[in-house]
């Protein structure tokens, strides 16, 4: 028993599907990680490295609500799928990466986009944009044991039945074991961080009342009320 002088901050956790919990320690996002169009064939030559950014353990948000933030009147979803880690550590290769993946699941990035601009534009961090209470909507993790490694597949997001965003998991530029190798090279992973894929085009505004449905073939789909 530790001798905490405050009470102790708990673990966040997100359901298995088929049971169990997923205790969270952190939340990596890549940033614009989707060709506007389908890739026919081949890498794309002029990628640049990708980017990162962090949202906090405690803003994946199992509940299927997702309350309008305040301070912004421009807050868009972006469909992405995500990734959670049973392992880790420094340096990983990318024929090693897809070892330390427990499962993956649906999400969104919530985004503040009037002030993520601003932030932008002073050359200032975003997490006034991206980390805010409950910005991460999420689904259940499915076991990669029970679903395979997703590298394809349709990825799409509705906004009260009306299809806003569309695209296949093979249109990432950088895909899942070289996100995880890359971040391994600059941070320590560890069983329990989450990563967060990036989101195809057709990104946009929300507001209260809204119904986004964001769905992956072998994922099912995640029904996000705007209240
Ligand atoms: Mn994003």
């Amino acid at each position: 028993m530790s001798d905490y002088v405050i009470p102790a901050p708990q673990v966040h956790e997100i359901p298995v599907a088929g049971g169990g919990t997923f205790p969270v320690r952190r939340v990596y996002c890549i940033g614009r990680n989707y060709a506007a169009h389908a890739i026919e064939m081949g890498h794309d030559p002029n990628r640049e490295p990708p980017f990162f950014f962090q949202k906090n353990p405690n803003n994946l948000d199992p509940s299927g609500e997702f309350p309008y933030p305040p301070h912004s009147s421009d807050v868009h979803h972006e469909a992405e799928m995500y990734v959670a880690l049973k392992s880790g550590g420094t340096n990983i290769a990318v024929d090693d990466a897809l070892d330390h993946v427990f499962g993956y699941g649906l999400s969104l990035d919530m985004t503040r986009r009037d002030l993520q601009g601003q932030m932008k534009k002073m050359g200032r961090p975003w997490e006034i944009g991206k980390a805010f209470e409950r910005s991460a909507p999420c689904g259940p993790i499915h076991k990669a044991s029970e679903v395979g490694h997703l590298d394809q597949g349709p990825i799409t997001l509705t906004v009260n039945g009306e299809t806003r965003q569309e695209g296949d998991l093979n249109q990432m530029i950088w895909k899942v074991p070289e996100m995880i190798s890359y971040l391994s090279d600059y941070f320590e992973l560890a069983a329990g961080d989450v990563i967060l894929s990036g989101t195809p085009s057709g990104v946009g505004p929300v507001n209260q009342g809204d119904v986004m449905v964001l769905a992956v073939d072998k994922l099912g789909s995640l029904t996000v009320n705007v209240t």
